[in-house]
């Protein structure tokens, strides 16, 4: 019985740039504001953990976005030496004389950093700096991407469903009942067999569950809106009568 696709552990550092605004320090808290739209575009929360490193050393502490607007919060930074001079001279040494140039920050919710590895994150933000407009510094991107390791657990799926079920589709997609895309290097039809239960919601590894699909429509019956994906589930049933087992679709 194959258990719940998912991704055990996120050991990723995952770096978003953005430009500290100016940095107080009353008593315990040291507070570090940030500016909106900055954080807006990250997609950062209230009461996101934040940890800013700078040149290795690290603050950590959680979100508050208020009418002042978003600063990162924490006590534990005076507690641990840091001081309004500290925190500047550090930033100062990496070469943030100016308030307004960029850090990097690490976001964590819930206990677990969230990494831009996966695609719909990934493209998740991207949406939100396309809405706020790309901070210019960040557009260049990276010419040395940070590696990340990932252990994922994933189902031991049957190579003769994907046999039975290209033979079935004979080259063209179940949905669009379009002709394969373009041929594989051994001259097979390229098609892409997906569940229509996931396997990750219990959805067996069966003929009667999967389907042949072009790239096309296999990306819409997953990213697409709620309506459309619904509209091309039932276009589905209806053309691959074989699908008993889909009767409680699911489409992640
Ligand atoms: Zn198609
Ligand atoms: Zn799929």
């Amino acid at each position: 019985m194959p258990t719940p696709s998912r991704t055990a552990d996120n050991h990723c550092a995952d770096r978003i740039p953005v430009r500290v605004w100016c940095i107080n320090s009353e008593r315990d808290l040291v507070a570090i504001h940030f500016r909106d739209e900055d954080l807006k575009a990250c997609g950062i929360q209230d009461g996101d953990r934040l940890v800013l490193d700078i040149n290795g050393a690290v603050a950590r502490g959680d979100v508050c976005l208020d009418l002042k607007g978003p600063w990162l919060g924490t006590q534990k930074l005076k507690s641990e030496g840091w001081s309004h001079r500290r925190i500047t001279n550090a930033l100062r040494a990496v070469g943030v004389d100016n308030p307004s140039e960029h850090v990097a920050l690490i976001v964590e919710r819930n206990g677990v950093v969230l990494p831009a590895t996966e695609s719909n994150e990934l493209q998740r933000r991207a949406a939100a700096l396309a809405a706020a407009g790309v901070p210019s510094a960040s557009a260049a991107g990276s010419t040395t991407p940070t590696r990340v390791e990932r252990v994922v657990q994933e189902f031991a799926r049957s190579p003769a469903v994907v046999a039975e079920v290209l033979r079935i589709a004979a080259g063209r997609c179940e949905l669009c009942e379009c002709a394969a895309p373009f041929l594989r290097a051994d001259g097979s039809p390229y098609l892409e067999v997906h569940h229509v239960r996931t396997l990750a919601e219990n959805g067996p590894d069966t003929i009667d569950n999967a389907v042949a699909l072009c790239p096309t429509c296999h990306r819409l019956l997953h990213h697409a809106g709620a309506l459309d994906r619904e509209a091309a589930l039932s276009r589905l049933l209806s053309r691959a009568t074989r699908l008993s087992a889909a009767s409680s679709p699911s489409t992640s």
